[in-house]
């Protein structure tokens, strides 16, 4: 960060007359998509919604971010149905829900219509305070969506996210926010999604913004670092207005200051939040039950990350980056992974990390690692970054990775969602004639595959939610759920108690299967033979897709397609008999939340296609055949 003052910062700490600290409460949002991936179901927020409605706080974060999309696959739930309940269940509190701006609650930009509706529908259903960002700062990527939300008459929170870069500096960030109040914004909220606001940049930058917005600022800061107590501290004697806090059994962590701690630290001083300590206590009891029973989802970055202050990498970032590696078996790659993760920033003009960026700099960073070659394979985000598609790069980027990545394509120079066509109409057809909600259209436009899916096993009867691992404390388990779920258990040798988790099995070959363990924290890969005899009478996982695909061969030329990563076919796009050039793409694969094209390694001519799309494939099977 450049100091944009000189010397020593002269601390103020006189509050304004009748100052008072307001809350927001994020446990129901991102206290849990930070802790439990965001995985809290609807049956364990309704029972605490009274007491939670009682506090006095100035809102509750809800809804958005990832709860939208996490709902439907897999939670399934619908979540325009929790949305209603909690809003019956909490009919004094504002509810506040996270809007990722032309990017709704998804990963990559719809049309204006799109996003229209949704805040449309989430108005209707409860939502009163929409907090919209975008990844890039670019402001065209809010206009619209804080357009829609005035239109509602709903209030507008607009956000910066806050990083730190050559090109970001304080006074960059008090610019954006004036440009922020221009569009009409009710409150404005500093994002400090990876934790990187440092305690005396927090006191400066809220006193810059005091004096140059008349919007109160609301502070949204993770506690990854370490920092996130003290710099909500220091940013209350700068002037703040609002600040995001967790209920403590879903704070700290990658998570939030936690609540309590605020609100006791604040008690007696000009700042005081006027809230009830005693109040939060049943809270606090309902939370941490309820986290236990997610323990299969805890994150393994746990406690306080202080390599985030040199890697600028957020902690849900980390929990991504170390999830691919460990799908691709490659979780030694991770420090590899986390070097290139700055330098294909760089590249890129420095994005804040923060979704979709942070998925499309990760994805690119893990490829660049796992092919061993930096750009070999570059995804169709990464493509469609350099095309300007999700907005102005902050920075300068890389002239010679952009020309690589867009290859004879044109950059757009407008606002991204304007080359969009209105993308509702095929979402209405699609359903016409269906009893469905309004609200199932929304859904279907923003995530068609997920959608289609939770339709059918609704209409089927047949949604059922992911399983859950059992309590650790159950005692050991038995080798047959080892196909389900993570297990967790002690074992003592010569009075020496050693922790073993299994944290995933891979695939098995050769009558041998590998299993990932951790012993004491250390991760320690072994194939497991004398299980398998047990394992064999164990049916393997269900297989989703299609039954009737042929069996897919090992590759062994190199004619034979193969992933480089487990996924799912998006696209095919060669038929048989069809002529290929190497590095002709052939098939887009979804993995890690991005499409990658999957090139041809040679010429030849398309003779055996072993996938539809829709598929789900792995790394040793040939998906395409050539001659
Ligand atoms: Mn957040």
């Amino acid at each position: 960060m450049k100091k944009s003052g000189k010397g020593k910062p002269g601390i103020d700490v006189t509050p304004a007359p009748g100052k008072k600290l307001l809350i927001t409460d994020v446990a129901l949002r991102d206290g849990h998509q930070s802790l439990l991936a965001t995985r809290m179901r609807t049956e364990d927020m309704l029972p605490i919604a009274q007491k939670l409605d009682a506090i006095g706080y100035w809102s509750l974060e809800v809804w958005g971010g990832a709860t939208f999309d996490t709902c439907l696959r897999f939670l399934k739930e619908d979540p325009w149905e929790r949305l209603r309940a909690l809003r019956a269940a909490m009919p004094n509190t504002k509810l506040q829900m996270l809007l990722r701006g032309q990017n709704v609650v998804g990963y990559r930009h719809y049309a204006d219509d799109v996003v229209e509706r949704f805040i449309e529908r989430s108005s209707t259903n409860g939502i009163d305070v929409f907090r919209i960002f975008d990844a890039l700062n670019d402001i065209r990527n809010l206009e619209h969506a804080v357009r829609c939300v005035k239109d509602q008459g709903k209030h507008v929170e607009a956000s910066f996210c806050y990083t730190v870069s050559p090109v970001h500096t304080l006074d960059s960030f008090v610019d954006l926010a004036k440009r922020l109040e221009d569009l009409g914004t009710d409150t404005l909220c500093i994002k400090d999604m990876a934790g990187l606001l440092a305690p005396m940049d927090a006191y400066q930058l809220v006193r810059k913004l005091k004096a140059a917005v008349k919007a109160p600022i609301h502070l949204h800061s993770h506690y990854t670092s370490g920092m996130a107590s003290m710099s909500s501290l220091m940013a209350v004697l700068g002037g703040l207005d609002i600040l995001d806090t967790s209920m403590s059994p879903l704070a700290g962590g990658t998570s939030h200051p936690p609540t309590e701690t605020m609100v006791a630290a604040l008690r007696g001083t000009p700042y005081d939040t006027g809230l009830q300590l005693p109040r939060f206590i049943p809270i606090a009891e309902h939370f941490r039950t309820a986290r236990k029973k997610y323990h299969q989802f805890e994150s393994d970055f746990t406690g306080v990350d202080a390599e985030i202050l040199t890697s600028q990498i957020p902690g849900g970032m980390l929990s991504n980056l170390a999830a691919q590696l460990a799908e691709q078996s490659a979780l030694e790659k991770m420090r590899d992974v986390l070097e290139e993760v700055p330098r294909v920033r760089k590249d890129m003009g420095y994005p804040p990390l923060v979704t979709p960026s942070s998925q499309i700099v990760g994805s690119q960073a893990t490829l660049n690692v796992l092919t061993g070659e930096r750009y070999k394979v570059i995804t169709t985000e990464t493509k469609n970054y350099f095309l300007g598609y999700y907005g102005k790069p902050p920075g300068p980027v890389n002239k010679e990775v952009a020309a690589r990545a867009t290859g004879d394509e044109r950059p757009v120079k407008g606002r991204p969602a304007d080359r969009l066509e209105p993308e509702l109409p095929a979402a209405i057809t699609e359903l016409a004639g269906k009893s469905m909600s309004p609200e199932d259209v929304v859904s279907l436009a923003l995530f068609p595959a997920i959608a289609r899916e939770f339709f059918d096993q609704r209409e089927k009867g047949e949604l059922k939610p992911e399983p859950l691992a059992p309590a650790p404390e159950a005692g050991p388990k038995v080798a047959h759920e080892l196909h389900l779920a993570p297990i967790d258990f002690n074992v003592t040798v010569h009075g020496e108690t050693y922790h073993i988790q299994v944290s995933g099995s891979g695939r098995k070959e050769e009558g041998r299967k590998p299993y990932y363990i951790r012993i004491n924290d250390k991760l320690e890969e072994v194939q497991l033979e004398p299980i398998q005899e047990v394992l064999a009478g164990v049916p393997e996982a269900p297989e989703t897709g299609d039954k009737a695909k042929p069996k897919r061969p090992k590759p062994s030329k190199p004619g034979d397609i193969a992933s480089p990563m487990p996924g799912r076919v998006v696209k095919v796009l060669v038929a048989k008999g069809d002529k290929v050039k190497a590095d002709d793409p052939v098939l887009i694969i979804e993995a890690m939340k991005m499409e990658n094209r999957l090139p041809s390694p040679v010429a030849g001519t398309v003779a055996t296609l072993y996938v539809h799309e829709g598929d789900d494939v792995k790394p040793d099977e040939t998906l395409v055949q050539l001659e």
